[in-house]
Order: structure tokens, then sequence, then C-alpha cells
């Protein structure tokens, strides 16, 4: 695998048997790929607490990939925190994604020790020291909750200062936006990589409806090709295809570090992709 660049895929943790063992099949795949690691994501408040240590661990220790679980500190107490660590790190996972997380509607805002990934970077700093490299979260967007992209920037750096070893931005689908937000935060004295989070574009109003919620804009002109193909799943999928490997290009062309792929727990889209830019196996 590259030196310079690192190449990550991203799961959820599923509820059913079924679904877990097809993301273990979708896994082993992937890691035919020699990925740098693959990470799971955690339900803010601990809904998929046992889920998402049960699919890390298989991960790590099963499919054999450097798997790095997602944390995140709304609506958990810094035992529950705390104790996960511990586990993680008994178990030799060396990697977590730190994350504020959003609760799910109804279970309130303020809930939880910590209000913000700043704060659980600090906390993962002073529990375990060094033992973890912390990945958290950037939006070349600007986060959908932040007072201004100013503001947001500066929230950004206060990760970098608790003790992030690198980031991982939201999904975007305009290289522009992550090369500006790289140039801004560099000029504020960070240095971490930051990797663009890559969506690959395979169902539009799924895809719709999960941008609107988490700040990520999906262009115009993208948007309106992908309402004309209707329910043509084939062309939605060869256009979305062309369109993000491009951005990929621009993106490592660029100087990007590597990438992370959303993967939504399916393998082709990803390698699809994977394939065109003819990264390294
Ligand atoms: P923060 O960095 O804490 O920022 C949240 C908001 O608060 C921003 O608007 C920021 O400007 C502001 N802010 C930050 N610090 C301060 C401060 N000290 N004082 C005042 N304002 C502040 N969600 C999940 O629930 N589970 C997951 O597994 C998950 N994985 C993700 C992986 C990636 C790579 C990304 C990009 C997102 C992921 N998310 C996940 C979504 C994430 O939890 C949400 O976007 C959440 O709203 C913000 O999390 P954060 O860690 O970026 O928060």
């Amino acid at each position: 695998m590259s030196q310079e660049r690192r190449y990550s895929f991203e799961f959820f943790p599923t509820k059913t048997e079924a679904g877990h063992e097809k993301l273990m099949t979708v896994a082993r795949q992937l890691a035919g790929y020699n990925p740098d690691f693959f990470s799971c994501t955690y339900g803010a408040g601990g809904s998929t607490r046992d889920r998402t240590l049960h699919t890390v661990l298989q991960l790590d220790g099963e499919v054999k990939v450097p798997t790095a679980p997602h944390l995140s500190c709304v609506g958990d107490s810094k035992a529950e925190l705390g104790e996960l660590l511990n586990l993680y790190q008994n178990a030799g996972i060396k990697r977590i994604v730190a994350l504020r997380g959003d609760l799910p509607s109804g279970m309130g805002m303020a809930s939880g020790e910590l209000r913000y990934a700043n704060e659980l970077v600090e906390f993962i700093r002073s529990e375990t020291g060094e033992h973890f490299h912390i990945e958290v979260a950037a939006y070349p967007e600007v986060h959908p909750q932040a007072r201004s992209f100013e503001d947001d920037l500066l929230n950004f750096v206060r990760k970098v200062q608790a003790g992030a070893d690198s980031a991982i931005t939201q999904y975007f689908f305009n290289a522009d936006c992550y090369f500006y937000f790289v140039e801004r935060v560099r000029k504020l004295g960070v240095k971490i990589p930051i990797v663009p989070g890559i969506m690959p574009i395979t169902n539009y109003s799924k895809l719709a409806r999960f941008s609107d919620a988490c700040g990520a804009e999906l262009p115009r002109w993208i948007r309106k090709q992908l309402e004309a193909y209707g329910d043509d799943l084939e062309s939605i999928q060869a256009f979305g295809e062309q369109v993000v490997t491009e951005m990929c290009e621009k993106l490592l062309a660029g100087g990007a570090p590597g990438l992370h792929f959303y993967t939504l727990n399916q393998a082709e889209p990803s390698l699809a992709i994977w394939n065109n830019l003819k990264l390294p196996r």
C-alpha cells in the first residue's frame, strides 16, 4: 500500500444476522484490495454500542483489516465511553474516529457529559494517552449547525489542538470546497492529513434525503441529471460512477492524502471507482 496515501472503507453495523453475514462477505471482498483500514459507525447515544463493538472486533480479528470504531459522545456518559475505550484498547484496536454524533430526534440535545468532539478527543487522550490514532470529522461545506464558516473552521482547529491525528471529511461533490477548506485550515496552523470522504452515487432519492440532512450539497447539474434518469438505476449508477471518479481524480491530482469510501455496506460502487482510478491493491 502507498506510503503517502491511505485508503479506507466505512461500514455501518447491521440490525439482522443476515445483514451482518452480507456485510462480512462485502468486507472480505474489499479486504482483497488491501485497504489501510476499515471503520464502523456508532449510533449516537449508544444505540449500536454492542453491534458496533461486535462488528469492529470481527472485522479486525477475522477479516484481518485494522478496523477503527467510530465513537460519539452525545448521550453517552464518560463512564460508558471509558469502558468502550478500555475494551477496544485491550482488543488491540489502534485507531478510533471521534465524533460528537447526532442524537435521534426526540432524545434531546444536551444529554451526555461531553458536548463536542474536541472534548471527546481530550477525553480519549486523557484516558488512553497516545494509544489511539484519532480521526475527527471535517466539513468542507460547513457543518449544518455551525454559526458561520469561520466558526466551524475554528472548531475544527480545536479538535486538532486537542490531539487529533488526521481527519475524514463529510462527503461532497465539488472538489473546490475541499481544496479551499484545506487551504484555510493550513493557514490556521493545521498540519494533519485531511482525507476526503467519498460517497458513491447509487440511488437518487436516498442520496438527496441524506444530503439535505447532513448539509452536503448535491449540485444542481448532478441533481437534474439524476432526476432525468427516473427509475433507470443502471444509468444513475453509470453517471454517478463517472462523476465521482472524475472528482476523485481531481482530488488526488491536487494532493489529497487518500480517500475514505462510505460504502453503505456495498462493495461494487466503491470498487468501480477504485478500479477506474487504478488505485493500488
Ligand atoms: P463537532 O466537531 O463537535 O461539531 C459539531 C458542531 O458544533 C459544529 O457546528 C461545530 O462548528 C460546533 N462546535 C464544535 N466544537 C464546538 C465548541 N467547542 N463550542 C461550540 N461549538 C462547537 N455520526 C454518528 O452518530 N455516528 C457515526 O459513526 C458518525 N460517523 C461520521 C463519520 C464521518 C467521517 C463524518 C464526517 C461524520 C460522521 N457522523 C457520525 C456525523 C457526525 O456525528 C455529525 O456530523 C455531528 O453533527 C457532528 O459531529 P462532529 O464530530 O463533527 O462534531
